[in-house]
């Protein structure tokens, strides 16, 4: 293979091989067509059937009801945090006030309304939360039965079964489960669109991708072109269902280690640990620098905590083998052997 590090980074992460070779193969020779994927016009039939295939691919991994759109966007889900008050907010909003990304969103939203953080009374024109917050490593469980539910799902979507009919909007940057980064996923309600508060730019619409298939300009073509493929990959190995059976194996594995091993302990409160990332630290903090080394020395890269949190963060998204959670577990044992 040509990637031999096993991958815990937080986004962007790992990909199948056989996603990375399949578009590798595109860039040169898209389908023996004469073309690179990246020089074809988003407008050309062949690309038209990728936007097409990806939204189908997003509906039936995800089964999204009929009255709900698919919309690829760009601006990641930071660029969510602003469209979303700007379209939706009027008399003021609720907000989970969670974690890292959960808490930029409401510095977005202050700037178009009050918000409400006070979750034992939902009040206002909708209810935001964040499924998985990345940098603390913890998870919603569940979700309220609140009405016009957004959530950003940045970092689990694709990763655990979701009832998509419990949410008016739901919006996820590209480059953890979905594909590479540059392309934000939304799905949303129709009524829910068609029900905007203000009237803003063109391409901060989301009517505007919506009604123009998101080609109102030109889109994303390799991002959109590898998520398709990556989402064809996870159908392929059985879809969301199988893939969350998988990803709580991985999970469990590593917690069990953490908990077992005398040197480490996990950060994020135990019922709210997160599948994807999971975050935790030595005892004895001089350890921090050595355990980071020795897991390099073994291939083992991405496990450096958020740079305002420290610690150590192993991202477990979709494509990250079971191999390699086993490397970490043993890189830890063997750590722990060498220094009592
Ligand atoms: N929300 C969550 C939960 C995230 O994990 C991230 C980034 N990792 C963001 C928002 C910001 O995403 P982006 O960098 O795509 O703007």
């Amino acid at each position: 293979p040509n990637v031999t590090k096993h991958n815990f980074g937080a986004g962007p992460c790992v990909l199948p091989q056989d996603v990375l070779k399949k578009a590798a193969d595109a860039v040169m020779n898209w389908d023996e067509q004469g073309l690179s994927v990246l020089e074809v016009s988003h407008r050309s039939p062949a690309f038209e059937a990728v936007v097409k295939k990806t939204e189908t691919l997003v509906r039936e991994l995800l089964q999204v009801p009929e009255d709900y759109s698919v919309l690829f966007l760009q601006g990641g889900a930071s660029l969510q945090f602003c469209m979303v008050p700007m379209n939706f907010l009027r008399d003021g909003a609720t907000y989970l006030d969670g974690g890292f990304f959960g808490k930029k969103a409401i510095k977005e939203a202050e700037l178009f309304g009050p918000v409400n953080r006070d979750i034992t009374q939902i009040t206002g024109d909708y209810f935001h939360c964040t499924s998985n917050n990345t940098i603390e490593g913890s998870q919603m469980k569940s979700f309220p039965d609140v009405p016009n539910l957004i959530c950003d799902m940045s970092s689990d979507i694709f990763s655990r079964p979701i009832n998509v009919s419990e949410f008016a909007l739901i919006y996820a940057g590209a480059q953890k489960n979905m594909g590479p980064a540059g392309m934000t996923l939304v799905i949303a309600r129709d009524a829910f669109l068609d029900d905007v508060k203000h009237q803003v730019p063109a391409m901060l619409d989301y009517r505007v991708y919506r009604d123009n298939g998101s080609m109102y300009n030109t889109p994303p073509v390799f991002a959109i072109y590898a998520a398709m493929l990556n989402l064809q990959w996870l159908q392929s190995t059985g879809g969301v269902p199988a893939i969350y059976k998988q990803n709580k194996a991985k999970a469990e594995m590593l917690y069990a280690e953490i908990d077992r091993n005398s040197l480490f302990t996990g950060t994020a409160s135990v019922p709210e640990r997160s599948l994807m990332n999971v975050t935790f630290k030595t005892h004895e903090p001089l350890l921090e620098p050595v355990f980071l080394a020795y897991a390099e020395s073994k291939g083992l890269v991405g496990i450096k905590g958020y740079r305002t949190v420290g610690g150590f963060r192993a991202s477990l998204y979709n494509a990250l083998p079971l191999t390699s959670v086993i490397a970490l577990v043993d890189a830890m044992q063997e750590f722990e052997n060498s220094n009592i």
